[in-house]
């Protein structure tokens, strides 16, 4: 016990000392002497010297040597944005944000102004703006507007190596760019993996790296395969955090369900205030965000990835086990501070034999039809010949495009039609954008653009530990027993009738800031609710399911059970339709449909011809799947 007590003392000491020092660190240090600190500085006019001299670079440098917040700035300070801003695109959302507010910092300036930001649904840039952080949806909706991207002087692609869809699309297009204008920078940035096969895709320009300041790093294996990732995590951070050693913990879980859990918090409580942190993160923290003073880092060994599914027919997000490279950039974030130890909850096998050696780009596992879209207005006549880096399976292309037919946005010859035109102007799924166009037409578009905002938007309602029971009952209150859309519009239109106070929300279980991103004024069609429920119907009728035993349903196409979400206001509620739409399939243990509304069997048969048709048997009326020849 004696013992116990010394080494918590000491740690404490060490653990006070320690930071003491770091905020010394910040406080001491201007933003000019962090930024001199960097990696990348060292090099700076090297790294100039090679984008003067070549329209494309490849930089190559580990998470936190200064690329994303340093190489903008450098441009900016060496010229371009004389003639154009500098653009720098993230492959996530929270990155571009939060960047952007360092850099506009680190220069001095408010955000917005020269420095600034733009995401789906979110612009923070202004006349004044010469740097701007951007999702690789921003930059890739711009290139259709402005193909040649006039206004930018230079493009950073940042964290090229996550390849996600839209980065992939970009580089097709950009490296066609470029080649028309010869004044346009294009600089591709990588965390290490993969810079040879982008240096050859873009007609083998150079590659340049930024020298490391990197510390070893011990790693550990699970002797035994973990079967509860959440438990484990949080037990090896326990055993940190009463070893003694000093530092913080950085642990990796696949998404934020794992993030918000009880037991976490536990853990908090237990440190002393700011003396040691522990982080719990996605992916993102891979090399998106640096986090300064990780010195162990614990790794569930799984991430969460949208993949396309050929049983069902569609994207689905689930986890999986990471690659080999996603492992090793995990515990890389342990060294970057001094010498540390990363705890993978998985076995050594596991990594050598299971694990991919790195992640099978989106590209090559999602589904195309926003894609197919973009590129066929772009006029892309051939996409199977368009130049990706790693083409998608032909398969994938070939789905995608047949959605698109369906939903009345492809002709029969794959050109865009009226309707696909106006689809492309949509940031959105290819069907939400279909609800809209429909809406116009059936006179309800004010409230579709609603429930369209509704789903569009991360969860309306929460659940917080402990008083599960009484959300539910209150969320209860708010069902539509025919329809999990309709049930959205009625929350909001209560919200509308409580002059939009965030009281109301949080009495209901609502997040506010989720509400507040829904801003509309449009045609209402008034309490005639079936009008929705048709124009629902008519963007989404190849997701439609059939009633088959008492509350059991199957998918009317494939004939595959799938089964109503405990969330959804037709769960439970004694009214189970004949025929439902859902928005989409969720595979847990089971396949739920989430967001869910009853349809009449003939608006099926109306609005979805090439799926279905009436049966008319006997005295019932039935419909089914008409003529296979369309499959
Ligand atoms: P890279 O893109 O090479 O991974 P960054 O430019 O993102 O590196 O980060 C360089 C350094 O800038 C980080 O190590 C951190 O010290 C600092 N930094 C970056 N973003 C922030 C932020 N939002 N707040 C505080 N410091 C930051
Ligand atoms: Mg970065």
């Amino acid at each position: 016990h004696r013992e116990q007590k010394e080494t918590e003392q000491k740690f404490a000491d060490h653990m006070k000392e320690k930071s003491e020092a770091s905020s010394d660190f910040a406080k001491k240090k201007t933003l000019l002497e962090q930024r001199q600190y960097l990696p990348i500085f060292a090099v700076r006019q090297q790294l100039l010297n090679i984008i003067r001299d070549n329209s494309i670079v490849i930089v190559v440098g580990e998470t936190g040597s200064g690329k994303t917040t340093q190489l903008t700035q450098y441009l900016h300070e060496d010229g371009y944005t004389s003639y154009g801003m500098v653009g720098c695109t993230q492959p996530r959302r929270v990155a571009a944000m939060s960047v952007a507010k360092r850099v506009s910092e680190e220069i001095g300036t408010n955000l917005g102004e020269e420095v600034g930001y733009a995401i789906r649904f979110e612009d923070c840039t202004s006349e004044k703006t010469l740097i701007k952080y951007m999702t690789d949806g921003i930059l890739l909706r711009e290139s259709l507007r402005e193909s040649d991207l006039d206004h930018y002087s230079a493009v950073i692609m940042d964290e090229a190596h996550e390849r996600s869809l839209n980065t992939d699309v970009l580089f097709g297009l950009l490296r066609e760019v470029v080649s028309r204008r010869t004044d346009l920078k294009l600089i591709v940035t990588s965390a290490t993996m993969d810079s040879d096969k982008f240096a050859a895709f873009f007609g083998n320009v150079p590659i340049f790296h930024i020298p490391g300041r990197t510390f070893p790093v011990d790693i550990l294996f699970s002797k035994t395969p973990q079967e509860d990732y959440v438990e484990a995590a949080v037990k090896q951070a326990l055993q940190i955090h009463l070893s003694g050693l000093i530092g913080d913990i950085l642990i990796f879980m696949p998404g934020q369900e794992d993030i918000e859990v009880r037991d976490m918090a536990a853990i908090i409580n237990l440190s002393k205030d700011g003396v040691r942190k522990c982080i719990v993160a996605t992916n993102i923290a891979e090399t998106s965000l640096t986090v300064d003073g990780i010195m162990f880092v614990v790794d569930s060994g799984y991430c969460k990835l949208k993949v396309f599914n050929p049983r069902i027919g569609m994207d689905a997000l689930q986890v999986y086990p990471i690659s080999q490279a996603n492992a090793n950039q995990r515990s890389g974030r342990a060294g970057r501070t001094g010498p540390g130890q990363c705890y993978r909850l998985y076995t050594q096998s596991a990594y050598k034999n299971e694990m991919l050696t790195t992640t099978i780009p989106e590209i090559q596992r999602t589904n195309l039809a926003n894609v197919v879209l973009l590129l066929k207005s772009l006029g892309v006549q051939d996409l199977l010949l368009f130049h990706f880096m790693d083409p998608p399976p032909e398969d994938n292309m070939l789905n995608s495009m047949y959605q698109l037919w369906i939903l009345g946005a492809l002709d029969n010859t794959g050109g865009l039609t009226p309707t696909g035109r106006l689809m492309v102007e949509f940031p959105l799924d290819p069907a939400l954008s279909k609800v809209l166009i429909v809406s116009c037409d059936m006179g309800c578009s004010a409230d579709i653009l609603i429930i369209v905002s509704m789903l569009s938007v991360p969860a309306i309602f929460y659940r917080p530990k402990g008083r599960e029971e009484e959300s539910d009952q209150v969320r209860e209150k708010f069902a539509v027993p025919e329809s999990d859309h309709l049930t959205y519009l009625n929350v909001y239109m209560q919200w509308k009738n409580n002059n939009y106070s965030s009281a109301w929300c949080n009495e209901h279980f609502i997040h506010t800031k989720a509400m507040r991103k829904q801003r509309m004024n449009l045609i209402s069609c008034g309490s005639d609710w079936d009008i929705i429920r048709k124009c629902i119907c008519a963007a989404y009728f190849h997701q439609a399911a059939k009633l088959k035993g008492i509350g059991e349903y199957v998918n009317v196409r494939t004939g595959m059970p799938c089964h109503l979400h405990p969330t959804s206001s037709l769960f439970g509620m004694g009214y189970t339709p004949d025929y439902i739409i859902y928005h989409e399939l969720v595979m847990t243990t089971k396949e739920y449909m989430q967001c869910v509304t009853a349809v009449d069997g003939e608006w099926l048969a109306e609005l979805g011809p090439m799926f279905y048709s009436i049966k008319h048997a006997g005295r019932s009326r039935q419909v089914r799947q008409s003529n296979a020849s369309i499959y």
